[in-house]
């Protein structure tokens, strides 16, 4: 009760939501039945993955283009540094802001497997954008930390020197406790970092994906959320998604009650349950 009444209070939320390129026709119509339906919720950007080293970077910018002329809403492509040269990168980023692009999300992306040996983090991606044109730039942090770095502290300054590159806001990796993205903000803060860190909230639908995602990221997935599919994880969709929102809806409540005012959502391409944790939080079409 005291979380509603206190979520009743907060005023001034700002969403985004995140898409990925569909592989196939019947996934192409649910993004784009996903980013109508969300569209009118007003977000501050959308933004769509790019597959590092998968070649369909043109597929990132088209989707991009297409969200951006049908619906108004600022559209972010994510750029990858890990598989393209200095000049590829600039020539692309030239592009982009020809073709109306004001916000990247620069990341390094993940090396092809038993590939070890690379040339550049995404601090000197964030840089290299800087170098072009004077884009809003947001990055990755990671709550739990990046799965390569061998310790947290070490990883918080990478993420300073993101900062330092010239990054605006960071999007956090998903979490399932929200005390994790809590205290992770404080140390941010502690360290000097003044950027946003806005949470990535991911809506679970499906508790394997769920297991699968938290473990090549490094998540902690808490007992209490295996317990709570115990026993539902093969039930029907419906019964899923009503566990997947009440899970999401209690993590957002604590965050906004702790002053957290933007949320990013992994959409997964599904407008559903991110619809729902928008109306909750107030963010509603006209
Ligand atoms: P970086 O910030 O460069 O960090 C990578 C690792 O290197 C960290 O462990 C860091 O501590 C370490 N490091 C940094 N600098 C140094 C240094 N000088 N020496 C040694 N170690 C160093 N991937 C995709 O392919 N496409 C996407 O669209 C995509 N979108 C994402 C969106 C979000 C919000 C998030 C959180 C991740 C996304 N990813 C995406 C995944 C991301 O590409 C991977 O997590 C990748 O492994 C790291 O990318 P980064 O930008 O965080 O890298």
């Amino acid at each position: 009760d005291a979380l509603n009444q206190s979520l009743s209070e907060v005023k001034g939320i700002n969403v985004s939501f995140e898409f990925f390129p569909p592989k196939t026709e019947t996934m192409e119509k649910t993004l784009w039945k996903s980013v109508e339906r969300l569209a009118p919720l007003k977000p501050k950007y959308m933004s769509v993955t790019y597959g590092a080293n998968s070649g369909e970077r043109d597929r990132t910018h088209e989707i991009v283009k297409r969200i951006q002329s049908e619906t108004g809403i600022a559209a972010a492509p994510h750029l990858t540094c890990v598989d393209a040269s200095r000049e590829e990168l600039k020539q692309i980023a030239k592009d982009y802001w020809a073709s109306g692009i004001r916000k990247i999300v620069a990341l390094r992306g993940d090396l092809p497997e038993g590939y070890t040996e690379h040339v550049s983090y995404a601090s000197d991606l964030v840089a290299l954008l800087r170098d072009v044109a004077d884009f809003d730039i947001a990055v990755a942090a990671y709550p739990e930390k990046h799965p390569e770095a061998p310790n947290s502290q070490f990883d918080l300054l990478n993420l300073k020197r993101k900062a330092e590159a010239g990054a605006n806001q960071a999007i956090s990796q998903f979490f399932f406790d929200a005390e994790v993205f809590l205290r992770f903000r404080d140390r941010a803060a502690a360290a000097g970092i003044d950027m946003d860190i806005v949470p990535g909230i991911l809506p679970v639908t499906n508790y394997q994906t769920l297991q699968r995602f938290a473990g090549f990221t490094n998540v902690h997935v808490p007992n209490w959320l295996h317990k709570m599919y115990d026993g539902i994880d093969k039930d029907d969709q419906t019964t899923r998604n009503l566990m997947g929102a009440s899970i999401a809806m209690d993590m957002v409540k604590v965050l906004a009650k702790e002053g957290i005012r933007d949320f990013h959502f992994y959409t997964l391409n599904r407008c559903e349950l991110s619809y729902a944790i928008c109306h909750m939080l107030g963010v509603r079409a006209d």
